[in-house]
């Protein structure tokens, strides 16, 4: 490892233990003279990389900027009316600023650990309440990957909760206003599970035969708007369910599906304040019945009360989490897009339901005008009532009107030769309207008096009520809200987030400049690609850069989550074996260690999920993996294993297995997600892999937002390559693809240019150091909190790679204290837990990363030491565990201020157990909250303040 003399690169600034004085503190305590020697023990030679990685030299944050600078300059804005489901929207600059680039909320974990997350779940319970509001059903989650994707969840859902006898095998009816992107998408799952997707006009009633459940679209993606009442009726007369795909801003004018009896409604919330991004990333939702919420996919975010009997947030129902559930659970959905989903919910905390009436009110007028003056000009239009898109008709001339909007600026959606689209929005101006008329050759704009929604479709009801929505008025008060809940919660901007399997590093602040630049953020997934050469000269180039990390041939951007990427990489496995005729190879095997997606995902991808048992020492267990690989020889589809395995060690024998199951005619998957331990040091695209996922997310610094961004991309062998996602605007299967796994060609486009910056930034060389300062991070953690909670699994020379466990579980037996009170407890002491009780129940799973410097690390080892010695005084008897500090974690100011403390310790000890607590201290605004009593009373919207003012 290289070592500058003055901190110049980018790389040194990325790598937190980079001084050579604490390099050698660290390999002195894991006992090795150099950082190669250790990794050339650690990480097996039989997997490691003949060379370097080819990549272009590093360059600095300025050099990058300018890169990306050059980028957006190839990319045109235009005003984008094409619609389809993304419409231009405006950021309010105090939301822009203050979440969407604000690293208190950007740089937050998923929620798990509820006591530092109640400023983010009050943000989502917000987005829940709203959704509620909105589509009028009285549980929605905290948020889906986008559109289309929702609405396949929406579709499995009611395969599985429809209960009646008669319809619950039909097939699934959309009807043929739903967005084209969503058509694809849901018969593409479909394909998978195999059962029947019609598509059919429902405006005119259902079609013939046995119907599981319905979908419909309001307004369609022609613009639409019909009363749904009749047809819904007619459905549920049948058996069938019946989901709606609804726009939120059209529902402040008409009657929510809800209302007119929908089990289900789903939908995108990007126009509420989210930038287009070039497709993503954007936050889905979705709402259920009563009777629906426990089979309802996603997080979901509800109130219970803490030790002390305060209201307090936390993920409700967690016991649907593919974790525990695997092969069982309700959707492989894990990452989300908890940040869209805050960004969209302050959207409606800025603009309260009257704001967000009178934009849809505009918007439906500015399409009323155009409406009226194409009609006055001839033109015809292809349905009469609509909300905010206009099809016109325009015979042989689409191409010739696209082009003369186009030459003005403007983007409509080329629908066929006769046929045009025009979707007005929140930044649609009479200037715009007057060009679009003049593109189409029709006379002066002729405004639409009055307003032309029939009775039939108008929303009666009341949303939004709640004061939430209805007191943040001025600036002032919103930046204090943001503030407030922001402070209550610890991100990476704050402490270190040691989670295993998560890989919570640095997300530089250069990388994520471009994100908002309107010619990244503003450009439609659907823009002509004239207008799209930087975007896509960026996108082709990370790939390219992905491809050479991992060793692959190909990769798609496309999955928006590692889940999807699963799919992905799973969906091309089994088109793969079709192509070969051998559709009978439909098993899956994946280790008992896996995470619980790997599992999900097979199942969605039509797989049988086969376990292979763990050996002792944590690798897959020989013997009981080649039984198994016999017993399904002829049916054996794939591998799933992920590497290094989750128990963070390199099994030295992978190249082993992964001929074993290829011998068999089975394909090899090679979860990615801790590709932060491989990084320049070996490929799975060369070890064995066939395919895998990466998470940009975790090794390539895109930030966790709080349960979301994600990009999941899938890298393959070239032999999978034809069976790579395909474009959903594109007939599936065509030019050499597979089917489309989300609603826009790259996924979340939106924040590519984060991991772009990274791997430019870094270089092949800074790359390396960065995975090797990561093992170096782990073994030292692990070197020197061995003695107080054993590491439960090492590889080679007792080394492990770039996470260790912690094994609680003795201690546990011997004193019940247990890793979650650890957990708990950590808190006091100022950090995030680690990963509680996964991959093995009663242990705690630590990642340092290479982003962490040698005094973060050792604060945290002080604490988990300290934590011990608190473990030990419960064994001594100086305080039983129910009174322990530790049970008790973590303590609240209101607590320890308390004039009635009973506790057999002193308060100091609850709050500053070590020194430096009494300058930088965070109190959690809550104490340990009751998961499963919250569970058991379900409440998942916005409680009455009154409950919090005790
Ligand atoms: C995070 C993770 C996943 C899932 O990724 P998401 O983006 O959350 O869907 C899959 N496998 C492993 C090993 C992971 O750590």
């Amino acid at each position: 490892m290289t070592v500058q003399s003055s901190p110049t690169t980018f790389a040194d600034r990325h790598i937190g233990a980079r001084r050579q004085a604490d390099i050698d503190t660290m390999l002195k305590t894991v006992g090795y003279d150099t950082v190669d020697g250790l990794v050339d023990v650690a990480v097996p030679d039989s997997i490691r990389q003949a060379k370097p990685l080819a990549l272009k030299d590093a360059l600095s944050e300025v050099e990058v900027l300018a890169e990306l600078r050059k980028l957006a300059g190839k990319n045109k804005t235009a005003v984008q009316m094409i619609g389809q489901g993304y419409y231009d929207t405006v950021t309010p600059a105090v939301i822009r600023r203050n979440i969407l680039e604000a690293p208190a909320w950007y740089t937050a974990y998923t929620p798990y650990q509820p006591e530092i997350s109640q400023g983010r779940l009050e943000a989502l319970l917000n987005f829940q309440t709203m959704v509620q509001d909105l589509v009028g059903l009285p549980i929605a989650n905290a948020s889906l990957l986008d559109e289309a994707t929702a609405v396949a969840e929406a579709v499995l859902m009611m395969r599985r909760a429809n209960k009646n006898k008669e319809a619950r095998d039909g097939k699934t009816v959309l009807d043929a206003d739903v967005m084209p992107q969503t058509i694809a998408v849901v018969k593409g799952r479909a394909e998978a599970l195999g059962f029947e997707v019609e598509v059919a006009d429902l405006s005119q009633g259902l079609p013939e035969g046995v119907i599981n459940g319905i979908v419909l679209q309001q307004p369609g993606v022609s613009g639409r708007v019909f009363n749904h009442a009749g047809v819904i009726a007619a459905a549920k007369e049948r058996g069938a369910l019946v989901t709606v795909a609804a726009d939120l801003l059209a529902l402040t004018l008409i009657t929510p599906p809800g209302e007119q009896g929908a089990d289900i409604a789903v939908g995108s919330t990007q126009r509420f304040g989210v930038p287009l991004f070039f497709g993503g990333p954007h936050a889905a939702y979705m709402a259920v019945a009563k009777g629906l919420e426990r089979s309802m996919p996603g997080r979901l975010v509800g109130v219970s009360k803490d030790d002390a009997g305060v209201p307090a947030y936390r993920l409700a129902l967690q016991t649907r989490e593919q974790h525990i559930r695997r092969e069982k659970a309700t959707s492989n959905i894990c990452t989300a897009q908890a940040l869209l989903a805050i960004v969209s919910s302050f959207y409606a905390v800025y603009h309260g339901p009257d704001g967000l009436k009178a934009i849809a009110e505009r918007v439906h007028h500015h399409a009323r005008t155009l409406a009226t003056t194409l009609k006055a000009a001839g033109r015809e239009l292809v349905t009469e009532t609509f909300f905010d898109t206009v099809t016109v008709s325009v015979p042989g001339k689409a191409a010739k009107v696209i082009a003369a909007a186009e030459a003005r600026g403007i983007n409509l959606r080329h629908i066929d030769e006769d046929t045009i689209g025009v979707s007005a929005d929140e930044t649609t101006t009479a200037d715009v309207l007057s060009s679009i008329a003049v593109a189409f050759g029709a006379g002066p704009v002729v405004d639409a008096k009055g307003f032309d929604l029939p009775e039939s479709v108008l929303r009666t009801s009341e949303f939004m009520q709640h004061p939430v929505f209805n007191t943040h008025r001025s600036e002032t008060q919103l930046l204090r809200y943001i503030r407030k809940l922001s402070d209550r919660d610890l991100a990476l901007d704050r402490t270190m987030i040691p989670l295993g399997s998560c890989t919570m590093k640095l997300n530089a602040t250069a990388e994520m400049e471009a994100i908002s630049w309107p010619e990244f953020a503003s450009i439609h997934p659907f823009a002509p690609e004239s207008q799209t050469v930087g975007w896509r000269e960026l996108i082709s180039g990370l790939e390219n850069d992905l491809a050479e990390i991992t060793g692959y041939d190909q990769v798609s951007l496309q999955p928006n989550a590692g889940s999807q990427g699963e799919l992905a990489g799973l969906l091309a496995i089994r088109g793969y074996h079709l192509a070969n005729g051998d559709a009978q190879r439909n098993v899956c095997l994946i280790p008992a260690s896996a995470h619980g997606t790997n599992a999900a995902s097979a199942v969605l991808a039509g797989m049988k999920v086969v376990v292979v048992a763990t050996a002792a020492d944590g690798s897959i267990d020989h013997t009981d993996l080649y039984a198994k690989i016999e017993a399904n020889r002829d049916a054996l589809s794939a591998i799933m294993i992920t590497y290094p395995s989750t128990h963070g060690v390199y099994d030295a024998d992978v190249t082993e297995i992964c001929d074993a199951v290829h011998a068999a005619g089975g394909q090899v998957y090679v979860d990615g997600a801790n590709l932060n331990a491989l990084v320049g040091l070996a490929q799975p695209g060369k070890f064995g892999g066939d395919v895998s996922h990466l998470n940009l997310h975790k090794t390539f610094c895109i930030p966790h937002g709080g349960g979301g961004p994600g990009v999941g991309p899938v890298a393959a062998k070239a032999h999978l390559a034809p069976f790579m996602p395909g474009d959903a605007n594109k007939a599936a299967h065509e030019d050499g693809h597979g089917v489309a796994i989300s609603a826009s060609n790259f996924g979340s486009a939106g924040v590519l240019p984060i991991s772009w910056a990274y791997v430019k930034l870094m270089g092949a060389e800074g790359l390396t150091e960065a995975t090797k300062s990561a093992l170096l991070a782990a073994n030292y953690v692990a070197a020197r909190l061995n003695e107080y909670f054993p590491v439960l699994y090492t590889g080679e020379g007792g080394l492990v790679a770039h996470e260790c466990i912690l094994d609680l579980r003795e201690l546990t037996g011997k004193t019940g204290v247990t890793a979650e009170d650890v957990a708990k407890r950590l808190i006091d002491y100022g950090f995030h837990a680690p990963t509680l009780a996964f991959p093995v129940a009663g242990t705690l799973m630590v990642e340092p990363t290479e982003s962490e410097d040698l005094a973060e690390i050792d604060r945290f080892i002080d604490a988990m030491i300290t934590i011990r010695q608190e473990i030990d005084q419960v064994a001594n008897g100086d305080f039983s565990v129910e009174n322990s500090p530790l049970r008790n974690a973590p303590h609240t100011a209101a607590a320890v201020v308390s004039s009635d403390w009973k506790r057999e310790y002193p308060r100091e000890q609850a709050v500053f157990p070590v020194h430096h607590l009494k300058q930088d201290k965070y109190f959690p605004p809550v104490g340990r909250i009751d998961g499963a009593g919250g569970d058991r009373n379900l409440i998942c919207s916005c409680p009455p303040l009154s409950e919090f003012e005790n």
